[in-house]
């Protein structure tokens, strides 16, 4: 381990065992890899007297990196995309009047280098894999994760297997193949992707950055938190909003949320709401129960991205809306493709789908009384809509009007009187 590695242990989310690190690099041994996922813990003395405010202003990094003593690597990747996180917080005066709530922000995660919050994870999963000299790193996705890792892994100059359900949306296919990853076209749904992924890595030791059964790569995820906090001058929002598939970015936030909070840098905590689709709700199910872990569903979704069947961070994720007083609301997919319209129209954020639902949470989260007037919000857009063209097409009233090229017909067409 680098010697200004700051991870002291990690535990198990289930069992509560302790683990040194590098004594396993993925999930717990014996709970396995639904059940095992594992928290990673910090030297937090040490980081308390290194990252203070007055630090964290002098930096002149402006990527996640910024963030390095509560990320588990040694040093900032040199090969790697300078540009990854520090994506922008936008107030929205206008909408945040129409719920009503006090303020509301949005960050937009669509900003990243390959348009999705994905890059926080994968960015932190390369680093450990050149770290740890690895030559092939493998992902199973929905998309997002993939072209993210394939990315990072095409600067770090390694080999990346991607696994992708056969439906994947064209650009992220596209992303895929320029990145140079070799991609595996699953006939079959993201579950089963996984499950391929998880079984080649275990037969050759390539490096793993499949979401949950990977803890480090949640560490990545929660930088969006500690962004959040020193956008807002360290006073975090009363309620951060996301939308939910496997859990992962959920969790990841409350960590770095925790995280800031253990060592002393903000004074209270938000309430974490997931957002999922109704055709892809295993979490907001599992939270209605009051259980500590999700059932399976058959997942169908618009948002392909959050349409997931098997929560694989399910433990963590109703861990987080459990602790923060917070929980989980569904949208249709009707109210995901309204969401992208009024992003697009009131924001000027294009989100794909999966981006779209934590905003299309909102509303139903002021109806149920869970937002209130004087509540400060910030909602995390997590993708770009150019990764999903055919979903923005779907999401649009109106079509392009075929014309002649001849001035007569274009004032015509726009009923404007002729000059
Ligand atoms: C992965 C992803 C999500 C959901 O994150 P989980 O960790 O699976 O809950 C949401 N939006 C986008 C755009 C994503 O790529
Ligand atoms: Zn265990």
């Amino acid at each position: 381990m680098p010697p200004n590695d700051f991870v002291s242990h990690l535990t198990c989310d289930t069992c509560g065992a302790t683990y040194q690190p590098g004594e396993t690099e993925l999930t717990c041994p014996t709970c396995g890899p639904l059940q095992g996922t594992l928290t990673v813990h910090y030297r937090y003395p040490e980081v308390q007297r290194l990252l203070t405010r007055e630090k964290l202003a002098g930096r002149k990094d402006d990527s996640h990196w910024r963030y390095l003593e509560l990320l588990p690597v040694g040093e900032r990747p040199a090969s790697l995309h300078p540009r990854v996180g520090m994506t922008p917080l936008y107030p929205l005066p206008r909408l945040a009047r129409r719920f009503p709530v006090r303020e509301l922000f949005l960050k937009d995660d669509g900003l990243n280098p390959s348009a999705s919050f994905k890059d926080r994870a994968s960015s932190v999963g390369v680093a450990r894999a050149i770290e740890q000299k690895r030559t092939v790193i493998t992902a199973a996705s929905t998309g997002n994760a993939a072209s993210s890792v394939s990315l990072f892994a095409a600067c770090a100059g390694m080999r990346c297997v991607i696994f992708v359900p056969e439906s994947a949306p064209q650009a992220k296919i596209a992303q895929l193949l320029m990145f140079g990853a070799e991609v595996m076209a699953v006939r079959g749904n993201y579950d089963q992707a996984f499950e391929l992924c998880l079984e080649v890595a275990r037969r050759t030791g390539w490096y793993c950055r499949n979401t949950a059964v990977n803890p480090y790569l949640g560490e990545g995820k929660k930088t969006a938190a500690l962004e959040l906090c020193e956008q807002l001058a360290f006073s975090p929002p009363d309620a951060v909003v996301v939308s939910v598939g496997d859990g992962c970015i959920i969790s990841g936030l409350w960590k770095g949320f925790c995280d800031f909070h253990h060592i002393g840098l903000i004074p209270r905590l938000p309430r974490m709401y997931g957002v999922q689709a109704e055709g892809s709700a295993a979490l907001a199910r599992a939270f209605e129960r009051g259980a500590r872990s999700a059932d399976p569903v058959e997942a169908k979704t618009i948002a392909d991205s959050i349409s997931v069947g098997q929560p694989r961070d399910h433990i963590k994720a109703l861990r987080a809306a459990r602790e923060s007083g917070g929980g989980f609301v569904t949208v249709s997919d009707g109210d995901i493709l309204g969401a992208m319209r009024t992003l697009a129209r009131e924001a000027g954020v294009f989100a794909e789908p999966a981006g779209a639902a934590a905003f299309a949470g909102l509303a139903p989260l002021k109806e149920s009384g869970r937002l209130s007037p004087s509540d400060r919000v910030a909602v995390v857009v997590t993708g770009n809509g150019l990764k999903d063209v055919a979903s923005a097409i779907r999401a649009v009233e109106r079509k392009p009007v075929p014309i002649e090229p001849d001035i007569g017909a274009v004032l015509e067409a726009l009923k404007v009187e002729g000059a």
